[in-house]
């Protein structure tokens, strides 16, 4: 990997997401050498992946050049690298670019899509957990309308024209809420010769409410909000098989569709190697201690998705969201500044910020420690949480314009077949 060896500790981390960007920046300027390693040399700001895939904006704009974070600081190094093995007797990550030995090592390698077993949906459904899965999501939905205006078959038309989100968390609500103002807004002009009232989206929901992480007030009135909109809501139901037309349910509905959306879970993404029965745990997460040591490991630690920390509050694992990541990354930098020192670490504790999700135009509802709030007030409250957590100035400015241009303008300009859609499994 041409990486020199220095008298500093090397701290190797795994993966530049919200956990491992907070990480380097704490140890960047500290007598350590940094070497993050991550498959993709951006970082992805997934809370607006659904805004792509609805061309509400374009991906660069929540994508940043991973070197760029941290280009003015000494002992760092970033490689373009696949991890594919980690040796843990010899300290050694292996890679498809070669192999790299560490004094600490930090998995921070984020989740994937869970389809709990079943390949027929995995196949056949669409996820969107990354920046080409967001755009390859865009192009399905557009091409299919363009199918639907030539088509005589009602049947096949209606079909196109069904978009099925299974899953009913933010990212569901938060796509459905996208879809059903493209439907009202958009399509009726984009497609004058098509009946576009007969787009339907669906959200079906395993449990007994949408947005179950959050208060049943929230969750209540974002199902008003969706049904407002004309989504359609299926609570406890659960999506059995999808194989490609028609989505089969523990119970008597069926749709047909050519679009669905698996947003109904995600689960750790272990590396060979680091994925012993001994620490991995529900939601294919790492055990860590208070410190984010993988169980059993005084050099290997965990942090972000990846990692399952156990509290009171979260007996099984502090959520998979970006609060606690970049909370666990931040402390862990601490922390391994401190173990370099010959000192005591110190144990992480979770500040729980509350959880947000917008559904749409003047839409949003809002759960804090002290406040629970709906509506437009709410909906400022998201854009600006969200245009302040995105990394890198232009970012910003880029969605700030455009969310002010689509508002003003009820448009979303990126409705672009860049890359025609080609099939629902790449990464
Ligand atoms: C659609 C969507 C919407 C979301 N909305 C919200 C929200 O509104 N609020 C919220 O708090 N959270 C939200 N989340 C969750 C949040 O994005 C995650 O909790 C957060 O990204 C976790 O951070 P992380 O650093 O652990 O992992 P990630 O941010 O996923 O980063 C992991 C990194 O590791 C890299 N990597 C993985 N494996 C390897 C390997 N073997 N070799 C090299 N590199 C590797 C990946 O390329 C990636 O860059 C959302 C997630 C999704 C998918």
């Amino acid at each position: 990997m041409n990486i020199p060896k220095t008298s500093f500790p090397r701290v190797v981390i795994i993966g530049g997401g919200f956990a491992g960007v907070a990480l380097a920046k704490k140890l960047a300027k500290q007598e350590a050498q940094v070497v993050l390693l991550d498959k993709h040399n951006y970082h992805t700001f997934q809370p607006l992946l659904y805004q792509v895939s609805t061309g509400g904006l374009e991906p660069d704009s929540i994508a940043y050049p991973i070197r760029k974070v941290l280009q003015n600081f000494p002992n760092f190094y970033f490689r373009l690298a696949n991890v594919e093995e980690i040796d843990t007797e010899n300290e050694r990550v292996i890679t498809n670019i070669g192999d790299l030995d560490f004094d600490y090592l930090v998995v921070a390698s984020g989740s994937v899509t869970n389809y709990f077993g079943n390949t027929e949906i995995e196949k056949n459904s669409m996820a969107m957990k990354t920046i080409p899965q967001s755009l390859n999501l865009r192009s399905l939905i557009l091409e299919n309308f363009e199918d639907a205006l030539l088509t005589s078959d009602l049947n096949e038309r209606n079909a196109l024209m069904n978009f099925v989100i299974v899953g009913g968390g933010p990212t569901g609500v938060e796509l459905a809420g996208a879809l059903a103002e493209i439907k009202k807004g958009i399509l009726p002009k984009d497609y004058p010769d098509l009946d576009t009232r007969m787009a339907q989206i669906h959200i079906i929901q395993s449990g007994d409410r949408i947005l179950k992480g959050m208060s049943e007030i929230a969750s209540q009135k974002a199902e008003d909000f969706l049904e407002k909109l004309g989504v359609n809501i299926w609570k406890n139901v659960r999506v059995t098989n999808y194989d490609g037309e028609t989505v089969t349910t523990n119970g008597e509905l069926l749709l047909n569709a050519k679009t669905v959306v698996w947003a109904a879970g995600v689960k750790g993404e272990t590396i060979k190697g680091l994925n012993s029965e001994d620490f991995i745990t529900r939601g294919n997460r790492m055990v860590v201690n208070e410190f984010n040591q993988v169980k059993g490991f005084d050099n290997i630690f965990a942090v972000g998705d990846i990692a399952c920390m156990k509290t009171e509050d979260f007996p099984h694992g502090l959520p998979m969201m970006a609060q606690p990541a970049i909370q666990q990354g931040e402390q862990l930098g601490d922390n391994l500044i401190k173990l370099v020192e010959n000192k005591p670490m110190k144990p992480f504790e979770y500040t729980d910020k509350g959880a947000m999700a917008t559904i749409g135009r003047n839409k949003a509802v809002v759960d804090l420690k002290k406040f629970k709030f709906q509506g437009v007030f709410a909906w400022f409250v998201w854009m600006f949480v969200h245009l302040f957590f995105l990394i890198g100035f232009r970012n910003r400015m880029v969605v700030f314009v455009n969310w002010v241009y689509n508002y003003v303008r009820f448009d979303r300009e990126a409705r672009l077949i860049i890359r025609p859609f080609k099939n629902r499994n790449i990464e």
